[in-house]
């Protein structure tokens, strides 16, 4: 077993770690075992202030310095996280429990993320526009919007922060994130990462406390101008209106639904295997995961057959021991999350073919499930699993399948597998989500879009259109005199 030595985590104000000015903490877990691990301080809003004013102090010297010399802090971050792999990534499975060789893909991920995006704020331009009157020059610039105020989930501790982060420096934003309470030391070493490559005090700041708390005051403080979140719809659609109450644009990265179409033309053996892994990555607790398999009835179980292999070739326990390919949920909230959804499967007469019940012993382990025959009313196929259940339903015809797919507010990521160009296009057209990966499993990079329709949320979270989001423009008109 590889062992992590887990610290207390400090809050991170004006580039410097400190603890609450009332002392007041909050436990953190080891989800493998259950027991508390550290502690992480808990912000007040005497906190919350200082921070903010520093989060201004850092936007007036973070948005001065020339963009190469900002992307040269940034690659430099990036260096000091994978320098660091060996460090973090015991820490992130510690407190979060997916397998190391998963926290391992996230904190080298997470470096690419932030080099991509420091070569990318090297090319935010305006542009010149002919004017109506020969005398006058037209010119539009873009700006960074200011101070940022992130909210950010436990699923992918890093992850979920760096794509946030890496968009907003690049802008020439200020960043300060109020990061998961459950899962703290692996954002406070990633801010780490850009405190040590140089950026100026405040450019980025770490809080954790009470969410609602934090969020309604730092949303509607006049210092913050963009506000992003990652995480639940309900929790979402909460704090987009905040947002929209005090005319601060947001991003909204929230929960999905993802259907898999697998067509009878499809490489049922590919689609088994990629689906697999995708399903039980990170127990599930992914928002991209598939959730929704819909798979037409001729190869409906030969399919079915080799999605129970896989989820039984699986090896359950604690992430820190290598050769660990499924880790606990996060917290003991999902499991018992799992146990309702699967009383109201067993309920409506869903087949559980593998898995099905909490593993025996400490922490929060639940087996590693497959059901077919899955009514539409069944609770696992209309809210967010969020993991390691798959549930299966067979179909006739693609459009059948691809109302199926659309009938949920849902719109994250979406799966289809077939062999025709027609069905490739047919399900491209019409399939309602943000991400649509085909013949593949999901392959989230930071040059691609990654983000949602519907109540799955808006703004984009990768490519230009990720830096987009943190940018205002100014439209300058000169007359010459
Ligand atoms: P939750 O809805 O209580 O919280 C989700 C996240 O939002 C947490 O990080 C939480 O700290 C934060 N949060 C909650 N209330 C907040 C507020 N008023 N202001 C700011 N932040 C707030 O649910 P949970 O039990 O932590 O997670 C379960 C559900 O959340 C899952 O079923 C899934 O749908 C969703 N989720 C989605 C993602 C994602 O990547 N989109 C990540 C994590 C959780």
């Amino acid at each position: 077993m590889v062992s992590a030595h887990y610290r207390d985590t400090q809050l991170l104000i004006g580039g410097t770690w400190c603890d609450a000015s009332t002392g007041k903490t909050l436990g953190v877990y080891d989800p493998a075992t259950g027991r508390e691990i550290g502690r992480v301080s808990h912000a007040s809003l005497l906190d919350l202030d200082h921070a903010l004013e520093a989060a201004q102090e850092g936007f007036l010297a973070w948005r001065r310095m020339p963009p190469s010399e900002r992307a040269t802090i940034m690659r430099k971050a990036a260096g000091h996280l994978r320098a660091r792999l060996p460090e973090i990534a015991p820490l992130l499975t510690r407190e979060q429990g997916k397998p190391l060789a998963e926290a391992r893909v996230e904190i080298l991920s997470a470096a690419e993320i932030i080099e991509w995006f420091a070569d990318e704020g090297t090319r935010i331009y305006g542009r010149v526009v002919p004017s109506r009157n020969q005398d006058s020059q037209q010119i539009v610039v873009k700006e960074p919007i200011g101070p940022v105020a992130a909210f950010t989930p436990w699923n992918f501790p890093i992850n979920q922060l760096v794509r946030k982060v890496s968009a907003a420096l690049a802008a020439g934003c200020s960043f300060l994130v109020k990061a998961p309470e459950e899962t703290p030391a692996s954002p406070a070493a990633l801010l780490q990462a850009f405190v040590d490559a140089g950026v100026p005090p405040g450019t980025v700041g770490l809080v954790f406390g009470d969410p609602a708390e934090i969020s309604t005051y730092l949303i509607s403080h006049p210092i913050i101008r963009k506000v992003t979140f990652t995480g639940s719809t309900p929790v979402g659609k909460r704090i987009a209106a905040l947002a929209g109450a005090h005319m601060k644009p947001a991003t909204m990265e929230l929960g999905g639904h993802a259907p898999v179409i697998v067509a009878e033309d499809a490489d049922v053996s590919l689609a088994a295997r990629t689906m697999g892994a995708a399903k039980f990555r990170n127990a599930g607790q992914v928002c991209i995961a598939p959730t929704r398999f819909l798979v037409q009835n001729s190869i409906l179980e030969k399919f079915s057959r080799e999605l129970v292999a896989h989820a039984e070739g699986l090896n359950v326990g604690n992430g820190l021991l290598e050769g660990t390919t499924l880790g606990p949920l996060a917290n003991a909230r999902r499991v018992g999350a799992m146990e309702r959804l699967m009383e109201n499967a067993r309920d409506v007469g869903a087949d559980v073919r593998t898995g099905g019940e909490r593993l025996a012993g400490d922490g929060n382990f639940f087996a590693p499930t497959v059901l077919t025959n899955v009514p539409l009313n069944a609770d696992v196929f209309n809210e967010e699993p969020f993991g390691p259940i798959a549930a299966i339903r067979g179909f006739d015809t693609l459009d059948e399948a691809l109302s199926e797919a659309n009938r949920l507010p849902y719109g994250l990521a979406g799966f289809a597998f077939t062999e025709s160009i027609k069905n490739v296009h047919h399900i491209s057209r019409n399939m309602e989500v943000g991400m649509l990966w085909i013949n593949q499993p999901p392959t989230p990079s930071p040059e691609m879009p990654f983000g949602g329709v519907k109540d799955s949320g808006y703004g984009s979270e990768g490519g230009p259109e990720a830096i987009a989001n943190y940018l205002t423009t100014k439209a300058i008109t000169v007359m010459a005199r």
